[in-house]
């Protein structure tokens, strides 16, 4: 059992306590909005819950839920052997984080991002420690993803590799190993099409429906660009193309206006209820495929 802090719970933070606490580790889930925490165990407690309904494993929510302590303070990461970091993907908030951690958690103590874009070099510059910062890009749902990204930073020790190599593998991960680019290998890719069908949208070309559609049914993808973004979060989405669009200073990357759009109105996918498709109430189902109005009507 390794005492794992988990930073940031929203998403992605819940997704990995709840696979942490899965395997048996120890988690500290920290955030700085108590509606975040009380928001990420009452999602733990549903997805354990609906486990083997939705493929996975039969799971007992309570051992579960009994192995994650949550908090918003920061100190209680000085019991952390690793910590996952999965706050905003804004390039100014982490880099607030990165120093705090490194102040509040135990020499020996590993820090892992989990960043959509983000260079990992980068992230480890902003540390004391650029030799135990390593990145993990987690897929979502984190519980029912068999892969993850495994990157080092330019400095990464092997021995900071292997921990967090042993911790993914205990939780039933498989690591691919990556290197320091950003956006990785996945996001380099996905943001570029998510991007892109939001143009065919913005421009008037396609509604999301049918965008989606031909994915599903032409390519045989299991979900179309727009659901896809809708799942992952579109300010998630919009904060990840800006950081490819910095990063290369390349056009290719350029963010549609309609995602500025819909983040300035709350329209987040998912997990504000509405975003490219209206979402019920139980958001781990699939949407129900009804586009909303899109593009300039927004
Ligand atoms: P989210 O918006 O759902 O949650 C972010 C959480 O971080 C919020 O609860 C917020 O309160 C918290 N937070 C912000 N600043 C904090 C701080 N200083 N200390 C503690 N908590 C803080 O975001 P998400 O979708 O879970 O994404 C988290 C990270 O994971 C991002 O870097 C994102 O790029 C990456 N990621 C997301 C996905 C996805 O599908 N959503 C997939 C892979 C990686």
């Amino acid at each position: 059992m390794t005492v794992v802090g988990v930073v940031g719970a929203g998403i992605m933070g819940a997704g990995v306590a709840q696979n942490l606490g899965m395997a048996g580790h120890s988690v500290l889930l920290v955030d700085i909005s108590e509606d975040a925490l009380s928001a990420a165990i009452e999602r733990v407690e549903l997805n354990c819950r609906m486990s083997r309904m939705l493929g996975g494993p039969s799971v007992d929510h309570e051992e579960v839920l009994a192995r994650i302590t949550t908090s918003t303070d920061l100190t209680v990461l000085a019991d952390a052997e690793v910590v996952i970091e999965n706050i905003t993907e804004d390039e100014e908030m982490k880099r607030g984080l990165y120093p705090r951690l490194d102040e509040v958690c135990p020499p020996g103590c590993v820090l892992v991002a989990n960043t959509s874009a983000i260079p990992i070099t980068r992230i480890g510059s902003w540390t004391n420690r650029p030799e135990q910062v390593a990145g993990v890009h987690f897929m979502n749902p984190v519980p029912m993803k068999p892969a993850v990204e495994f990157i080092p930073g330019y400095h990464t020790s092997q021995e900071s590799l292997q921990i967090v190599r042993d911790l993914l593998e205990s939780m039933g991960k498989k690591p691919i190993d990556v290197k320091d680019a950003c956006g990785f290998i996945s996001n380099r890719l996905s943001h570029v099409f998510m991007n892109e069908a939001a143009y065919l949208v913005y421009e008037g070309v396609a509604d999301a429906d049918t965008v989606d559609e031909v994915f599903r049914s032409c390519f045989g993808h299991p979900m179309g660009p727009l659901q896809t973004a809708d799942l992952i979060g579109v300010d998630t989405i919009l904060q990840s193309i800006e950081v490819l669009y910095e990063h290369f200073a390349d056009s290719k990357y350029r963010p549609c206006p309609l995602l500025k759009q819909m983040v300035d109105a709350g329209r987040l996918g998912q997990k504000s209820g509405e975003g490219f498709y209206r979402h019920g109430p139980d958001s781990s189902r699939p949407a129900r495929l009804t586009a909303v109005r899109t593009g300039t009507d927004i």
